[in-house]
């Protein structure tokens, strides 16, 4: 069996562990630098991780 360290908590499926990003609007700044805004992961609001769930989708074993 394999080796988990923490908690239950696994890397966020949707963002992929990047729950934060900025997003360029394609505007700049007087110094010319971009403008951007930033983007918060909505499944995991910005934790980057989520709790695994209880009922997991794994395959159901055989008994025969
Ligand atoms: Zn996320």
């Amino acid at each position: 069996m394999a080796y988990r360290p923490g908690p239950m908590a696994r890397v966020c499926p949707d963002c992929d562990g990047f729950p934060i990003v900025a997003i360029t609007t394609g505007t700049l700044h007087a110094d010319g630098s971009r403008h951007v805004v930033p983007a918060i992961c909505r499944a995991c609001h910005g934790t980057g991780t989520r709790t695994a769930r209880r009922t997991a989708p794994v395959p159901a074993g055989r008994w025969v």
